[in-house]
């Protein structure tokens, strides 16, 4: 007998399996429509050109060393992160009551903002909204946390987001419960509140005491600019509560593998920001010791140039441009060949993802017929089509769902 013997089988990630299932599929016509990272209208990765550059000149200065960080990482690059987010002329940036930690990409600003909760403000309960990223619902019972409990978001009818179950169900929670937001580009739904729909949410959270958690892993990435995309994280700040807002670089520098991220924690008053920053440091001490250098270097030196800034916004535009460009030939590849129903969402949903209606089962008739991959509850990554391919997959929906 070995201690290992009753170890249970973990399920597969709903996500993480979908690659896995790919590589191993043989078929010269296979689509990828499951991975969450931007592709080339060739369906290659995308190294930004402005990323790549600052890797060779740090690579070849001979300066540059491999140095730990403290544990809360590269203190330039949390600065600059924390003003991408919250805005250069932010109250709570200029009052010093925002603590900033490098984290382990925006996975590890949820984890370490979790296990935070859990040690020091307490079992509270954590609303995440239904659907969502299926992450969540792991990351916070690890941290330490009640399992997550969800709030209505999606109206399927409508195909938007269903706001007056969202203010419901939020007026219903607890006093002090933490509620899960996505900053932009809702994953899996690509449908986000109203700029209005947004101000009468900030305003349930503040009279029903709630603790918001932003999690912001597509700034710039939905609408193109990374002002716009940061507005509902801004709303909430402005209005004076604490809250906490992770960040990814991974999707907007398309720096997934280098696990690029922060967490910010916007305190109502600068009195407690040592000691926020202190127990932080000596999570992330017990956990991690420091976060990796390499791409927190490169998002701080992209960031803190001017120059290099403006490129990396074009990049921005570019690349979500060409998702925008996906949803339109999509929908019309559909209403062109002919396949039953109102294919409007596809180009009204935001962000990386197109939320399709296709049924778990249609999925799956997709995957064994057509070799075309996406989560079953029909999630289509935009960034996996292109124009070469994205007829077949039109004709396989059509053939799915008829
Ligand atoms: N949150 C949401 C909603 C996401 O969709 C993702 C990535 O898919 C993440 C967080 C975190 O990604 P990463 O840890 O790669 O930054």
């Amino acid at each position: 007998h070995s201690i290992f013997d009753s170890v249970p089988q973990a399920p597969p990630d709903p996500i993480l399996s979908i690659s896995a299932a790919f590589r191993a599929d043989a078929s010269p016509r296979k689509v990828n429509l499951g991975v969450g990272a931007y592709r080339t209208d060739a369906g290659a990765p995308y190294v930004l050109p402005i990323v790549r550059k600052f890797e060779k000149h740090f690579a070849n200065d001979p300066s540059t060393t491999h140095e730990y960080l403290p544990q809360d990482g590269f203190t330039k690059f949390n600065r600059l992160s924390a003003r991408l987010i919250l805005g250069a002329d932010s109250p709570a940036l200029n009052e010093g009551r925002v603590v900033t930690v490098q984290a382990l990409s925006g996975t590890g600003a949820l984890r370490i903002g979790f296990a935070f909760i859990a040690n020091f403000i307490g079992q509270r309960v954590v609303y995440v909204p239904n659907p969502t990223w299926s992450n969540h619902r792991n990351v916070v019972p690890q941290a330490g946390l009640p399992a997550t409990r969800s709030y209505r978001y999606f109206d399927a009818n409508t195909r938007g987001v269903d706001v007056e179950g969202l203010l419901q169900d939020l007026s219903c929670a607890d006093e002090g419960s933490i509620v899960v937001f996505h900053g932009c580009a809702h994953n899996p739904t690509g449908a986000d509140p109203s700029k209005d729909e947004w101000r009468r949410i900030v305003q349930v959270v503040a009279s029903k005491k709630l603790v918001p958690f932003f999690d912001n892993a597509y700034q710039g990435f939905a609408s193109g600019n990374l002002n716009t995309d940061a507005w509902s994280t801004r709303l909430f700040v402005q209005s004076g509560m604490d809250m906490f807002v992770a960040q990814s670089y991974a999707k907007n520098m398309g720096m997934y593998g280098e696990r690029v991220g922060a967490l910010n924690v916007v305190l109502r008053s600068p009195k407690a920001v040592d000691a926020v920053r202190s127990q932080l440091k000596q999570l992330i001490r017990a956990m991690y010791s420091n976060p990796p250098l390499h791409g927190a270097r490169i998002a701080a030196a992209i960031m803190a140039d001017e120059d290099a800034f403006r490129q990396w916004e074009m990049e921005l535009e570019k690349m979500s441009a060409r998702i925008r460009t996906m949803r339109t030939r999509l929908r019309d590849a559909l209403i062109k060949n002919g396949a039953p129903g109102n294919w409007d969402h596809i180009v009204n949903q935001i962000g990386m993802f197109s939320f399709t209606g296709l049924t778990s089962q249609q999925v799956a008739f997709m995957r064994d017929k057509y070799h075309i991959y996406m989560t079953s509850n029909g999630r289509v990554s935009m960034a996996g089509l292109t124009e070469g391919t994205v007829e077949y997959v039109a004709d396989a929906m059509k053939d799915a769902v008829l």
